[in-house]
Parts: structure tokens; sequence; C-alpha cells
């Protein structure tokens, strides 16, 4: 669109608009002008947007998700858009971020969905649930498998519009300071676990308790809680949590591969011109694989450090203890599938994709890598 322009000695003058870089270099090319194609890029509308986040100003992979995909879109729009990230409490708490979005005060946010449990109960399955489906398969879903379209549907009456944007990958069980050796020791154990994970220890005989991240280091030292979960050795080593606890349990069967989520209030982002809105979704689907890549490179690492330099006991939780918050799990999630048709249909989608991978994991991945480490 170059209606602006003015043709004079064979020549465009441009009022209003500049083009694009590759028009300068066909310029710079020929002096033929009449060839110039007529693209341009309305200088005058930029767009200068607020994020808000659930997690600490540049917090290791989950906080820094946010500022990889602002620094994308700016580059890539060449300035046209501005992101400017804000921390948990910087402008709203770290669990008003949907509301922020939902009102409009914020055009984005970057965030769980199980954090939303309370007013849009479905949104767990975009995050995870207990003995869910990993980062690979959850992205499979989400992306090729009638996720997305679910999860726009249920987004859209609080006028959000959810893009992926994340994963941390198979979390940990966490930190204890007491062993476990079987069901008996669930008994009475005050742990900071939310969500259903929270549920299922519940039923089990435990006590859940939710404390937000900044208060789980004290807690867990003084003796408040005897176990937390957080997320992974590369984050849970920056909290230093090995300086209060002496156990390390694996597998973290309730949280397998959580996926985040950016926001976006529908009127801001039907505001935005068609491109971008591309590089938007293009920068958070880069975002989305690059921080799982970053999770996978450094949890290792780190878990080597709790290991061998702090002294920390890695211990596998036992078989029936496994087993039994499968089934309540597996119970629980049954029971609220019921509550209604929206959480019914979600669920629907996610078993059935849920037992169509792992038929085909246990052929492929599944027995590749027990082949591979045997
Ligand atoms: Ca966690």
């Amino acid at each position: 669109m170059v209606g602006d322009g003015i043709r004079k000695s064979g020549k465009i003058i441009m009022k209003k608009f500049i083009l694009l870089p590759l028009i300068i270099l066909i310029a710079g090319c020929s002096n033929d002008m009449d060839s110039t194609i007529e693209t341009s890029t309305d200088i005058e509308e930029t767009f200068n947007w607020r994020l808000v986040t659930s997690w600490p100003k540049n917090y290791p992979g989950l906080g820094m998700a946010p500022e990889r995909i602002a620094d994308l879109v700016e580059e890539m729009s060449d300035g046209q858009m501005k992101i400017t990230v804000y921390g948990a409490e910087e402008q709203v708490p770290a669990f008003g971020v949907f509301d922020a979005v939902s009102s409009g005060s914020h055009q984005m946010g970057h965030s769980g969905g199980y954090f939303w449990k309370g007013k849009v109960p479905a949104a767990q399955f975009f995050t995870s649930v207990p003995f869910g489906l990993t980062a690979d398969e959850i992205n499979a879903w989400v992306n090729r498998g009638g996720g997305l379209e679910l999860w726009r549907e249920i987004y859209a009456p609080f006028n959000i519009y959810p893009i992926p944007a994340g994963n941390t990958g198979t979390q940990m069980f966490g930190w204890f300071n007491k062993e476990i050796n079987s069901l008996e020791d669930i008994k009475g154990l005050k742990m900071r676990i939310p969500g259903i994970g929270g549920e299922v220890l519940k039923e089990a005989g435990g006590i859940p308790v939710t404390l937000p991240g900044g208060e789980l280091f004290t807690a867990l030292q003084t003796g408040v809680i005897d176990a937390t979960e957080w997320v992974g050795p590369y984050n849970d080593l920056t909290f230093g949590f090995h300086q209060a606890a002496k156990y390390y349990y694996y597998p973290g069967w309730h949280e397998p591969g959580p996926m985040l989520e950016l926001l976006i209030n529908i009127d801001a982002w039907n505001s935005l011109p068609k491109h971008l809105q591309v590089i938007i979704e293009t920068a958070s689907k880069a975002v989305n694989q690059d921080m799982l890549d970053e999770y996978l490179a450094k949890n290792n690492q780190a878990l080597t450090e709790l290991v061998e330099v702090h002294g920390v006991e890695l211990r596998r939780l036992p078989d029936d203890v496994i087993e039994e918050f499968r089934e309540i799990s597996n119970s629980i999630l049954d029971d609220l599938a019921k509550e209604d048709e929206t959480i019914s249909k979600v669920y629907r989608s996610y078993l059935d994709f849920k037992n169509n991978v792992s038929a085909y994991h246990k052929i492929s991945e599944d027995a590749f890598v027990e082949s591979r480490n045997k």
C-alpha cells in the first residue's frame, strides 16, 4: 500500500511511509524505480504493549520466556511492536495475570493455566495434570491434536486468546525432610503442592499446603512444612532448597510437562495488523521450544552439582506409592470431568490423545530409551 506515495520525475517520494529494506536494496541496484515493489510499513502505527507475569522478573527459565518473546517480537517487527515485561507484583499480583488480561488493563500476560482452576477448571489440562502428557506430547496435542482449538474456545468467554509459550519438561517430586519408604510415610506429611497434585496427596493421607515460591525455603527450613515441590534441579538449585532439605525425590508425577501460556486480550489482539499477529505466534512458538531446550540442557548439570557438591540424597518414590497416586489421580480426573460438559469435552480429547500417544511411545521412544540405557 503506497497510496500516499507521490510520483515525481520517475521517483517515488514517500509521505508517511517508509519502504522495506528490500526496496532500498533494489533501489541501490538499479536506477529504474518504476519496478519499485508496492509494499510499505506504516511507521505511524506502532504498538507499545505491557505484559504481566506470574514469575519474579528475569527468573531463570520461567521468567525469561516472556522476555525472549518480547525481544523476538521487537526484532522481527523491526521495532514496530515493543512489549514491556513486568515481573510478579510489579503491576499486578502473581495470580492476578488472568484478570489483568481479561479486563484489558494489560494487553498480555505470561503464566500457567492451572493457576486459574477456580475460574476455568478445564484450563489445568493445558498446563499439566498428574500422570498426564509429557512436554512433547502436550505440544503435539495442543498444536496438532485439537487441543489449541479447545483452549481458545474455553478462554474466549474471558476475552483471552492463549498461545503456548514455554515448558519446563518433567519436574521433580521435590524436597523432603522425611523419607518416603511406604504409603504410611505419606500419612500426615505436610507438603507444599498446588493443584490436583495436592488433592491427590490429601486423598492419600497427606496435608497439602499452598505457599508462594518466595516463602518455601523458610517454611522448609523451620519445619512449617515437611516437603515442597518446585520445578526441577535447574530452578531448585537457585532457590537453595538443598540447604533446607536432605532428600530429593522423583519422579514428578504431578507435573509431567507443564505448558506455559501467553495470554492476549482479544480486543487488543484484533487491533493488530495480521503480520504482527503472525510474528507474535511465531515468536511464542519458538520460545515454547527454546525454554524446554534450556531446562533439558541445564537440569542434569544442576542435579550433578546438588548430589556431588552439596551431598543431596536422590531418591525414587517406592512403586506402591506411585501406583496409589496414579489410581487416586485418575479417579479425581474422572470426577472432575463429570462436573460439566466443557471439562468433559476437554478431558475426552486429552485422554484420547494420551492413550494414542502412549501406545505409540511404547514401541518408539519408550522402547528405544529402554534399549539405549540398558
Ligand atoms: Ca511445580
